[in-house]
């Protein structure tokens, strides 16, 4: 190379490296490059082209002295195997020379156009990257067909070694641009996202200091983000919270795992419940290496938190007295058997029922009812440990659930029997609703838990059982429960059941058996209640007497007697076979005597069947004599008045009143049957008999024996001058025609002796 030419070189150099180092456009450096190849090169006629590369085309770059429309027609062609010299060059990543484009094979799609702007030869080197990636070409063209010379070939080298670093610049360039857009893209989406993110969001390090807050305000931080920012959580935050999060930051980091955990903090907005849930993540300070910290988001959810408390008190709480209700009770129940079955220890659950609550309720009013319930959750609250359950679990019933309360059976029977006493005090004093103060007392049962018995539903059915025992018993009371009371009460219930089928598909009605004097007269009979029960058969009035009593049926099946007395009335005065004296007589318990419809029901179906009461005797027990003596007094009185007449049923077996019957409207005694057993066993047996018969004739009372089943004990009897007998000696009791079948015959016969 001359000096001149070496000159004018480095002079070239020197621009296109100052133009590159300034960042000039590319279009302003390649074509400088382009004016400085064809001012060097040997050959005036080469034009010099520079296309970049993307990917799959080329694109025009910078072609200062080749007319722009061939530019425009080349640019954008697809690179490949004979696309010109330059599609070829870029496509084989090597330079390819054609001397001649009208003969050269890697021309022929092209050659018309190039020969048409007199371009016939074409020699292309690919610009390649430091990598040996393609990043464009670089053409020299001839109007005439020619070969470059080794020299040449140096220029293209050295010049296109430039374009490589004008391009690979640019594409630094682009790429850095592009990066920075991007991150400032996220960096906005972040801000944006940020700004409306109602949870801070904290970084942290592992050693818990604050690097970061994230979040839309400050309300919900203890403090300002500047405050907090380079501030270690244990300087920050209360000690009891500080010492969990830490631990709560390593379990984080260790487990490489989302942590969840709840915590309440007094922040800026005032006490919060929040949520809070750290993760680890990758994070970068600034001037650091990025480095593992954690990302603790924290949300507050008091109001949920309020909300689920309210849907809790709602579901397991009673709405009037705040005590758990009777699915919290299950639950604790359900614990307190399982605690129990493993310790081997003994509880005990407490059924309480307010006596007559329905009545106050009925009579004041719901509020007035509400406000001793009210009044009395307070009272039981007081007796009861914080550590056991108090709760309601219906109207007026509440209970108590001891979780432990002995050791053993024994010792826990004797601490619940304090703790029930204890609950029973609650009701000494009265209880003042208005104006007005009232005494209240409640039936308690007790259910003892212990390891063997027990499921949740048996313990307060137990109970429950063992409360409706203290009621029956007269309630303020308690009672424990006993499995055979359960038995007999499962029986009884089953038995009243029957009892009102039975009554409906008629299957009571009455026997009859006469009483006869000692001269063989019918002076009456008395109406004995039977079951004919589809199944058991014929069922004696004592199996189901005291159920049908205790159930309140029992008015219903004495109507029924009642009605087969008047009947019986009825046919023997149509056969006419008695006279004015005969009685007919009917048991009356002691809940029908004491009721105050008795009169009515009595009056209205002998009425019916117009029976006088004077046919009638009332059969009622010395024990009801005793018992409420004024008004039993005053009872008879009236149903003396109507025209019924009485006699003392079993005499002898209650608590005699001997001394007093005096005093009552009496009409006949019947000496019990366990007396006329006796009559000729012993002597005491005889002197009782005889005893009974002195003073009825003394108060001119009439006296029946019982159960005579001999002839011997009628031979005595008679001697003691009895008034009537009554026993299987005579007849045993009949149904209804068989009696009346009977009581002809009887007559017939009899009146055949007299004669
Ligand atoms: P009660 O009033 O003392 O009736 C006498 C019971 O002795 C009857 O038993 C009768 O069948 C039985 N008896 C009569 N003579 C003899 C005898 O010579 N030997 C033996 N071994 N027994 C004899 P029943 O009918 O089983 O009645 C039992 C109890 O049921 C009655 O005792 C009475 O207290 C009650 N009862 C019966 N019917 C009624 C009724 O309609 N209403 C009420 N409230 N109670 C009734
Ligand atoms: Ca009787
Ligand atoms: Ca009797």
């Amino acid at each position: 190379m001359d000096s001149e030419r070496q000159h004018s070189l480095l002079a070239h150099q020197k621009n296109i490296l100052s133009k590159i180092a300034l960042g000039e456009s590319l279009n302003e450096i390649f074509d400088d490059i382009c004016l400085a190849i064809e001012e060097i090169i040997d050959d005036k006629a080469a034009k010099c082209s520079i296309l970049s590369l993307d990917g799959k085309q080329l694109f025009h770059c910078a072609a200062p002295s080749i007319d722009p429309e061939y530019s425009a027609i080349i640019n954008g062609v697809h690179i490949g195997e004979a696309v010109g010299s330059c599609g070829t060059a870029a496509h084989r990543n090597s330079r390819v020379i054609v001397e001649n484009i009208e003969t050269s094979p890697l021309w022929q799609n092209f050659k018309e156009v190039a020969l048409k702007f007199n371009l016939k030869s074409c020699w292309s080197t690919p610009i390649t990257s430091s990598q040996s990636e393609v990043l464009g070409s670089f053409a020299i063209y001839h109007d005439h067909p020619k070969r470059p010379s080794k020299k040449d070939l140096e220029l293209i080298d050295y010049f296109v070694n430039f374009s490589s670093i004008a391009l690979e610049k640019l594409q630094h360039l682009n790429k850095v641009e592009n990066l920075i857009n991007d991150l400032e893209i996220s960096n906005k989406k972040l801000n944006a996202f940020t700004k409306v993110m109602p949870d801070p969001a904290l970084i942290l390090s592992e050693e818990g200091v604050y690097l970061d807050v994230y979040g839309s305000s400050e309300d919900l931080l203890a403090y300002s983000t500047k405050q907090l920012i380079n501030k270690n959580v244990n300087d920050i935050l209360p000690k009891k919270y500080a010492s969990a999060i830490m631990k709560t930051l390593k379990k984080t980091l260790a487990s490489n795992e989302v942590q969840v955990f709840e915590y309440e903090l007094e922040v800026q907005k005032g006490l919060v419940i929040f949520e809070g849930r750290t993760t680890p993540i990758i994070y970068e300070q600034p001037g650091e290496k990025p480095k593992k910290h954690i990302l603790w988001v924290s949300r507050d959810i008091t109001l949920r938190k309020k909300a689920e408390k309210e849907i809790e008190k709602l579901a397991y709480y009673d709405p009037l007295t705040n005590l758990p209700n009777r699915r919290l009770l299950t639950e604790r129940l359900t614990r307190c058997v399982e605690r129990i079955k493993r310790s081997q220890k003994t509880g005990a659950l407490l059924f309480l029922d307010v006596d007559n609550f329905k009545r106050i309720n009925d009579s004041l009013g719901h509020s007035a009812g509400d406000e001793l319930l009210i009044e009395m959750t307070k009272r039981l609250s007081s007796v009861v440990r914080a550590s056991d359950t108090l709760a309601r679990i219906g109207g007026d019933e509440f209970v108590i659930l001891l979780e432990y309360i002995g050791e053993n059976n024994e010792h826990a029977t004797d601490e619940a029997a304090v703790v029930a006493q204890k609950l029973q005090r609650v009701f000494y004093e009265k209880f003042q609703i208005g104006a007005l103060a009232f005494q209240v007392s409640g039936s308690i049962g007790i259910c003892l838990i212990e390891n063997i018995n027990s499921s949740v539903e048996n313990i307060l059915k137990f109970a429950d059982t063992a409360m409706y025992r203290a009621k029956v018993k007269g309630g303020n009371g308690y009672s424990f429960y006993d499995s055979r009371l359960q038995t007999l009460l499962e029986k009884q219930t089953e038995l009243e059941t029957d009892i009102i089928r039975a009554i409906d598909s008629n299957e009571f009605c009455a026997y009859f058996q006469p009483q006869v004097d000692v001269k063989g007269k019918i002076t009456g009979c008395e109406a004995l209640i039977r079951w004919n029960h589809p199944i058991k058969g014929l069922i004696a009035p004592n199996e189901f007497i005291p159920i049908a009593e205790q159930f309140g049926l029992i008015q219903k099946l004495q109507n029924i007697v009642l009605q087969d007395i008047c009947r019986l009335m009825n046919q023997l005065t149509h056969l006419d076979i008695i006279d004015s004296e005969f009685n007919l007589s009917i048991n009356i318990s002691q809940n029908q005597f004491n009721s105050s419809t008795l009169k009515t029901e009595l009056l209205n179906i002998i009425n019916n069947f117009k029976v006088t009461p004077s046919r009638i005797k009332l059969e009622i027990t010395e024990s009801m004599l005793a018992h409420d003596p004024l008004h039993t007094l005053q009872q008879m009185e009236e149903l003396k008045a109507l025209g019924f007449s009485f006699s003392i049923d079993d005499f002898g077996t209650g608590y005699s009143c001997l001394s007093h019957l005096h005093a009552y409207p009496v009409k006949e005694l019947k000496v019990d049957k366990s007396f006329i057993d006796n009559i000729l066993n012993n002597t005491s047996g005889l002197s009782i008999v005889e005893t009974i018969i002195n003073l009825a004739k003394n108060l001119d009372i009439t006296v029946v024996a019982e159960g005579v089943e001999t002839q011997q004990q009628f031979d005595i009897l008679k001697e003691m001058e009895i008034d009537a007998i009554q026993g299987y000696l005579i007849a045993k009791p009949m149904p209804f025609k068989q009696y009346l079948e009977w009581q002809k015959q009887y007559l017939i016969q009899s009146s055949a002796t007299n004669k």
